[in-house]
């Protein structure tokens, strides 16, 4: 028994030494069609693994890691600027992109808001938290516009648990009032930040349109958007065979996030642990996303599934999958096609 374990695990080796030998190859179909493979990571140490994948840049820093790392102490502005300039150090040629402060709900809660909640998952989390606590998202502003002189562009802020319009507003208003307060003081500053909001809460998706005209960019949060769309607690065992991100509801969620965000001109990323799993990237990619941002660990099988597609046979897939009326008929039905695309994959891995 021992010995089949050690033969399995070695088989398991040589093919992720494959993949990552695959890792630099461009991420287009088969018939062309380009999308970018991006890094979810939580902390500056986790870079060297985001580039041995063959990241194309950071689709996600979950930057409340820095304050959880450093809490009960606020990371101080300097602090905060020298962890933004490393990643941006890190990728000079790739966009990268900051999630302000998603604390509250389940992170830090008790910590931050003193009184606990009856029902955190609905309470104050994310931008709802940082535009009650000015002070302290103060502070974060600072230090990602003085971050974002290094490279202009480069820097994409993202905005965590947005729900209305009036909140990206506020958000922007904050950062035009303390881009003045650093010229003021000196400090180089570009004239305009990439500002760009999670849709990650139904609301957010049902008027897409309307935020598309607000935001430089859109990064779908699927994790929280099957919580909320699905009221399932992504955290209890006791509902987790009912937290199902192929749901039909879903589906049509992310066809609505995506075609606002093309018919808008904005550039639209999925940066949920959807992006990662083999069986969604066919949809994914028939549906229009242009960006896919994950765990490190899923880029190389990720972007040898991309290569063994074709766009037009994806789109086929997306448009059939988007008919179907249950969950399980969307699973069964994706990995029918996925199996096929496994068998074509490989002979067909393009050297
Ligand atoms: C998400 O909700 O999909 C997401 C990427 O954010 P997090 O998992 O950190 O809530
Ligand atoms: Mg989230």
């Amino acid at each position: 028994m021992v010995q089949v374990y050690r033969l399995r695990a070695e088989e398991h080796r040589t093919r992720q030494r494959e993949l990552l030998r695959l890792a630099h190859l461009p991420s287009a179909t088969l018939d062309g069609h380009q999308v970018r493979l991006a890094a979810n990571i939580d902390l500056p140490h986790e870079l060297p693994s985001a580039h041995e994948a063959g990241a194309e840049g950071i689709g996600l820093f979950r930057s409340e890691f820095i304050f959880i790392r450093s809490s009960p102490r606020l990371p101080d502005e300097e602090e905060q600027l020298d962890t933004y300039s490393q990643l941006l150090d890190s990728f000079p040629d790739h966009a990268v992109t900051v999630r302000t402060f998603d604390l509250g709900g389940k992170k830090l809660a008790r910590e931050l808001l003193g009184s606990p909640e009856t029902n955190p998952v609905l309470g104050l989390r994310g931008v709802r938290l940082c535009l009650q606590k000015p002070d302290f998202f103060r502070v974060q502003i600072r230090a990602l516009l003085r971050a974002a002189a290094r490279g202009p562009e480069r820097l994409r802020v993202m905005v965590p648990l947005v729900s209305s319009v009036e909140e990206i507003r506020t958000v922007r208003v904050l950062f035009e009032r303390l881009r003045a307060e650093l010229v003021a003081e000196g400090h180089a500053v570009p004239k305009r930040v990439v500002l760009g909001a999670m849709i990650e809460v139904p609301a957010a998706a049902l008027i897409a349109d309307h935020l598309a005209r607000e935001v430089d960019f859109f990064s779908v949060g699927t994790n929280d958007l099957t919580q909320y769309t699905l009221a399932v607690d992504r955290a209890n065992e006791q509902v987790s065979g009912l937290y199902r991100p192929f749901h039909p509801a879903l589906l049509r969620l992310l066809d609505r996030i995506i075609s606002s965000g093309r018919r808008a001109g904005i550039p639209v990323s999925l940066c949920g642990e959807m992006a990662g799993d083999p069986l969604a990237v066919p949809v994914l990619v028939g549906l229009g996303l242009e960006e896919f941002s994950m765990h490190p660990q899923a880029l190389p099988v990720v972007r040898n599934l991309v290569r063994a597609l074709s766009y037009r046979e994806a789109r086929r897939i997306a448009q059939r999958a988007l008919t179907l009326p249950t969950a399980k008929a969307v699973e069964e039905y994706l990995l029918e096609q996925l199996s096929g695309l496994l068998s074509h994959l490989k002979v067909r891995i393009r050297p």
